[in-house]
């Protein structure tokens, strides 16, 4: 199976490295176009003797030594650059299943794009700021969008604390007092979530997922699969009563929703700058 991953930062490697493990994975591209830098140490695979090089290149030397049969396609390109996009969209059409590891609003909205675009299916990790827990998300084509899901979870799911600051309900938030960094250890926590829920995707179960229960069976239909799970890490009043427990969320499509409603076209160029700006004020991080 052919794996499109978008990003190989702190998180990213630990899904890249879970699932390149799998036999299952015979063909990987990555798109990632950061250089490792001296502050991705404490938190990263590599040492700091590799500071300098490409992420996508450690990358690509961190999975041959591993799986030296799997083909390893590296672009370093920035996923919302114009100039790649017919690149992007060959490689979504090549995939068998793309998870997305990045941390900015605008390369998730293009990604979604470009694996929905492909009808493609794929997953999302998010580290909630401070490390105090996470999001994973399953997204299926003809089903909820990234949009859809960060709508959704702003109106519904995590409620506005009684003292706003701080702001837990996003990943990386832009408030100075919330830029705590997560540990490691949370983030591992959070990729190998990641990863768990896109061996599931790997698996088929989903398909089993969709297909209406046998009347002759004695067991009760299964549960409806659930789009995101919420892993708290630590408890926080307001937000996570408990330590280590897990949430699922079943998020439906949005039929207003401004990225796949039926009134809405795949984002380019300018309508994907307005979709980022939508989707940042719905998370109120500007
Ligand atoms: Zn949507």
């Amino acid at each position: 199976m052919h794996l499109l991953q978008l990003g190989a930062g702190s998180g990213g490697i630990v899904v890249l490295d879970l699932m390149a493990r799998d036999p299952r994975i015979t063909h990987i591209t990555l798109i990632e176009p950061d250089v490792y830098q001296a502050h991705n140490v404490y938190r990263h695979l590599f040492p700091p003797s590799a500071v300098g090089q490409l992420k996508a290149e450690l990358a690509r030397q961190w999975v041959e030594a591993l799986r030296p049969d799997i083909r390893f396609h590296t672009l370093v390109a920035d996923i919302t650059d114009p100039q790649y996009q017919a690149e992007f969209a060959r490689c979504a059409a090549a995939c068998d299943v793309g998870i997305c590891a990045a941390d900015n609003e605008a390369a998730k909205l293009a990604f979604d794009a470009l694996l929905r675009a492909a009808g493609k299916p794929w997953t999302l990790g998010e580290v909630l700021s401070g490390g105090i827990g996470g999001w994973v998300h399953r997204f299926l084509p003809g089903a909820a969008c990234y949009g859809c899901v960060a709508s959704y979870l702003q109106r519904e799911v995590v409620e506005q604390p009684a003292a706003p600051p701080p702001d837990y309900r996003q990943p990386h938030s832009p408030l100075p007092e919330t830029t705590i960094p997560a540990s490691k250890a949370a983030i591992a926590v959070i990729a190998s979530w990641h990863a768990l829920v896109t061996f599931e995707l790997l698996s088929g179960s989903t398909e089993a997922d969709r297909s209406p229960p046998k009347t002759e069976s004695p067991n009760p239909a299964p549960p409806p699969p659930c789009t995101s799970l919420l892993v708290a890490l630590q408890a926080v009043p307001g937000v996570f009563e408990v330590p280590y427990r897990t949430h699922r969320f079943t998020i439906p499509r949005s039929p207003s929703c401004l990225t796949c409603g039926s009134t809405a076209a795949l984002p380019t160029g300018d309508a994907l700058d307005a979709a980022v700006d939508d989707a940042l004020a719905r998370l109120g991080s500007r």
